[in-house]
């Protein structure tokens, strides 16, 4: 509908902005003292999908007034709440607040680091984090980096940069192999697929009791495909795994990666935080050896998604595979320039949401990580005792995270069912959001403690409340 009214200046009156901005900066303070306060959580109403459609439909299609406070209130009432303590479901962050307003500078500011002129701050505070984050993980002065737009573009990046160093031609690309934990995310196969590597070239390594990968099987499956004519460029460590948080152990994977002249990757999506616990990193002992790695700092270190570190090793990375020919973005085709970082990376616009993780160190320096990692680690593990001494429940495995998959036992009938049953159940009630997932071919509830307020007495409540379900059905 055409107006007369000038839309264009009303949309960037600052006056306007000025009217919105506390009142919506007042709702999320508003709404995150309510659920930090809240003892009994409420974190999820479930609308179905169809029901959830149909209200957005009509209010797309009313011709009402709107006001975004008003609507922002909509879109929070129908939508999960990650502050919740009653949130114990994937890994998403529980964003720390001032992320909001770090986000609010972001998207006014729009700086991006595809150029350097275009995200010049950005460029610099990425370079400085990755090189922070480097020294941590004991790789070598010069190692490279940058952020990414997720763990899952981390994944597929590390390995186009491992395929480019091996230096096997492309008319080999056909034979190349990867080496990976059986348990690992799916993106590793994901990307290997789209890197056109064989489904038969994934090679997924059995895991063990502890669900970390059967290392003693390595240099057996690397004889077996090097006798098939197959040519293994890299292996692949989890630190942890998705599904139940299992740590491989890096240090023989880094042996093996080393006698076999292999690029050495760890997924330390989420694990990868726990460089900043002194209690927790010797569970990814060794990762320092590594070619790559990737963390995520939308999971464990508490920005909005998505934002990873990708880092590379200095001296182990030859070869820079991203480095298009674009005269009209750079001159010099072959320098290495991080400072232009669309040459390194798979995105060419990608937004600064380094400022998140630099304003987080910033004002709260390493320790946070370390008493976040600390806290939810130890209440994964305080959440496991609670579990064994219970006697109708069961634990899959003892927990090395914060990821733990537990069930309830039945006296009779199918565990599977009953406590499929109880996740239905639990997502009706809304007050805890709990996933699921299958340990060795059985289904098991599955939390992850993402949130820091999720304490002794919530997660007590969690199990009355899956008993009494289980008991029920
Ligand atoms: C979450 C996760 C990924 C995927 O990361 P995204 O940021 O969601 O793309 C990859 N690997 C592991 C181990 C993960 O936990």
């Amino acid at each position: 509908m055409k107006t007369t009214e000038n839309l264009i200046s009303k949309a960037y009156s600052p006056e306007e902005f000025q009217k919105d901005a506390p009142k919506v900066m007042a709702m999320i303070s508003r709404e995150l003292e309510a659920s930090l306060k809240k003892e009994a959580p409420e974190t999820i109403k479930r609308y179905s999908p169809e029901e959830q459609l149909r209200f957005w439909q009509e209010d797309f299609s009313s011709s009402g007034p709107v006001d975004l406070e008003g609507l922002m209130e909509k879109v929070m009432s129908r939508s999960i709440n990650f502050h919740s303590k009653g949130y114990v479901g994937h890994q998403v962050a529980v964003t720390l607040p001032v992320t909001a307003l770090t986000s609010a500078m972001m998207a006014y500011m729009n700086n991006c680091t595809t150029v350097y002129e275009l995200g010049m701050a950005g460029n610099a505070m990425e370079k400085v984090v990755i090189s922070h984050l480097a020294e941590k993980f004991g790789y070598n002065k010069g190692t490279a980096g940058f952020v990414v737009s997720g763990g899952s573009m981390g994944n597929l990046t590390a390995l186009v940069t491992a395929r480019t160093s091996s230096g096997i031609p492309e008319k080999d690309y056909h034979r190349l192999v990867v080496m990976v934990s059986g348990e690992a995310h799916y993106s590793v196969e994901r990307a290997a697929k789209i890197m056109g590597i064989p489904s038969e070239n994934i090679i997924k390594i059995p895991v063990g009791e502890d669900f970390g990968i059967r290392t003693e099987l390595l240099d057996r499956t690397y004889e077996q495909a090097a006798a098939e004519g197959k040519m293994v460029f890299c292996v692949i460590g989890c630190a942890c795994t998705t599904s139940v948080g299992a740590f491989d152990d890096l240090e023989a994977i880094a042996d093996f990666a080393q006698r076999r002249q292999l690029w050495f990757h760890v997924d330390g999506a989420h694990g990868g935080a726990v460089i900043f616990s002194e209690k927790y990193k010797p569970l990814i002992k060794g990762i320092e050896r590594s070619d790559s790695l990737i963390v995520d700092f939308h999971k464990m270190m508490m920005t909005p998604p998505l934002s990873t570190a990708l880092i590379y090793n200095a001296g182990n990375r030859k070869v820079n595979e991203f480095s298009p020919k674009a005269a009209y973005l750079w001159q010099d085709q072959l320098s290495e320039e991080w400072w232009n970082s669309a040459k390194h990376t798979l995105e060419c616009t990608k937004p600064i949401t380094i400022l998140h993780t630099y304003a987080i160190m910033r004002l709260y320096g390493d320790e946070i990580y370390r008493q976040n990692v600390d806290m939810l680690f130890g209440m994964g593990k305080q959440f496991a005792q609670m579990i064994k001494a219970e006697k109708n429940m069961e634990l899959a495995l003892e927990p090395r995270s914060n990821i733990v998959c537990f069930r309830y036992m039945p006296e009779h009938g199918d565990a599977g069912e009953v406590n499929r049953r109880v996740a239905e159940k639990l997502l009706e009630d809304g007050a805890y959001y709990v996933v699921s997932t299958r340990v060795g071919g059985k289904f098991y509830l599955r939390v992850t403690i993402m949130n820091p307020f999720t304490d002794e007495g919530v997660l007590r409540n969690l199990i009355a409340r899956v008993k009494e379900l289980g008991e029920a059905l």
